[in-house]
């Protein structure tokens, strides 16, 4: 399989119609994490361009976020920082609501986790309406970091996330597109 050609790693996405609700077309990443070379090309493809980027920090959202949070970190051999669902974390929070594609809820960092000044890579493996990315950058900025870009697996371009998380001035990444919801 030619990994360099992202529509390779497409191949790899399992589509799950009418979950978790009808009318989603839920876009499993299990799959392409399943395969050896599927996970690490896919990472790889999140690092490439941000090897010499002044980055101090990832940010991975959870709960698919930390699969590649974890790794694009570890490769670009930097920290890494978790934002969780409300209530996960021990120590003093700050949160923030946001709205799912399907659902509404709370997602909350250690309040010290991110210095002033501190230059952030924002890591998640779906982009639809963009809620969930619009608000983990509203938790960064609230502590201080600045979003020097966001990275997604996948953009469900129909919904608008992209667009809207980049009218806020952060720079969107994605290896490639579904249509639809
Ligand atoms: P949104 O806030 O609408 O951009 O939704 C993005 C978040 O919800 C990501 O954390 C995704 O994992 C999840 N998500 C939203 N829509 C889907 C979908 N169609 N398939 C899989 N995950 C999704």
């Amino acid at each position: 399989m030619a990994f360099r050609d992202p529509e390779a790693l497409k191949a790899l996405i399992r589509t799950i119609p009418d979950y978790p609700r009808p009318g989603i077309m839920f876009r499993d990443i299990t799959t392409l994490l399943a395969d050896p070379v599927g996970y690490r090309a896919t990472v790889d493809a999140m690092i490439l361009p941000f090897i010499g980027a002044p980055i101090d920090l990832v940010v991975g959202i959870e709960a698919r976020g930390f699969i590649l949070g974890g790794a694009v970190a570890h490769g670009l051999g930097r920290g890494f920082i978790p934002i969780r669902k409300k209530g996960k974390l021990p120590a003093k929070v700050i949160g923030e609501d946001y709205t799912l594609e399907y659902g509404v809820d709370t997602m909350e960092v250690h309040a010290d986790a991110i210095r002033k000044g501190d230059r952030v890579l924002l890591v998640d493996d779906l982009i639809a309406t963009g809620g969930t990315a619009d608000a983990a950058v509203r938790l960064i900025r609230r502590s201080g970091g600045e979003v020097v870009a966001a990275t997604f697996i996948i953009d469900l371009p129909d919904l608008g996330g992209s667009k809207k998380v980049a009218s806020h001035g952060v720079e969107v990444h994605t290896l490639f597109g579904f249509a639809g919801h």
